[in-house]
């Protein structure tokens, strides 16, 4: 039961206290160390107080997934030391006002939706890194390149001004095991590194399966529902 006294505040430190435990048990049984790993805290549908207090307890990534929430929720945000994570799937037609405010996109997965960010990003002189989505199974509704197409997206991001590669990024398949999942992963990423020694970014795992992903390498982790809370069904 919630204590009635609860803040909002408190709720969230105690989320964000676990997965600080997590992540270091993790960490301890990996040989890993802490500072190795990013923790994005996917704020997508709480409002930007939310924000503000992750940021008083020492976070400096957030994700979104939507333009227009994170949008509004970024410009309400502009006076907090923030990285801005973008991580869900992306129309071209939002490029622009994608780059505005995201400093990292980890859901490119197409090279029309690449040259749209690159060309927006140069009009707004920015430049964003952005990390190829690798879908790992046979779900394109969830977005991703199949990994034979991971090679060429990743050269064409090289090469785009306005865009820097940063690494990959994937969702482990539903009902899965996601070890499986982000030891795949992490695989194609060190065939890229041969390639491109600096996109070093290997983001998985979520709420579900970060221990399995710093098992496997993981560099960013995407943090929702553990840190504040499950997210009430999504109506448009
Ligand atoms: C919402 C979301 C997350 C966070 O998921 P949780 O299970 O709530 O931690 C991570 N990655 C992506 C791409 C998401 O859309």
């Amino acid at each position: 039961m919630k204590n009635a006294n609860t803040t909002r505040r408190d709720e969230i430190a105690a989320g964000l206290a676990e997965v600080e435990r997590r992540i270091a048990g993790a960490c301890e049984t990996a040989g890993r160390a802490r500072h190795e790993i990013t923790l994005v805290a996917v704020t997508k549908t709480y409002p930007a107080s939310d924000v503000r207090i992750l940021t008083g307890l020492g976070v400096r990534d957030v994700g979104e997934n939507r333009d227009q929430e994170a949008a509004a929720k970024a410009s309400e945000c502009a006076d907090l030391p923030l990285t801005w994570h973008f991580v869900g799937q992306l129309q071209t037609n939002k490029a622009r006002s994608v780059v505005s405010y995201a400093d990292v996109i980890h859901s490119v997965d197409r090279a029309r939706l690449a040259e749209a960010l690159g060309r927006e990003a140069v009009k707004a002189g920015r430049r964003v890194t952005c990390l190829v989505q690798v879908a790992l199974d046979d779900d394109p509704g969830r977005g991703g390149v199949v990994p034979a197409q991971l090679p060429a997206l990743a050269d064409l991001i090289a090469v785009t001004e306005g865009l820097a590669l940063g690494g990959v990024m994937a969702v482990a398949p539903l009902g899965g095991d996601p070890g499986r999942a982000f030891a795949r992963l992490l695989g194609l990423s060190f065939a890229l590194r041969v390639e491109h020694p600096h996109a070093s970014v290997v983001s998985a795992g979520m709420s579900g399966d970060l221990t399995q992903a710093i098992a496997h390498g993981a560099t960013h982790l995407r943090v929702g529902t553990a840190l504040l809370g499950r997210r009430k069904p999504f109506v448009r």
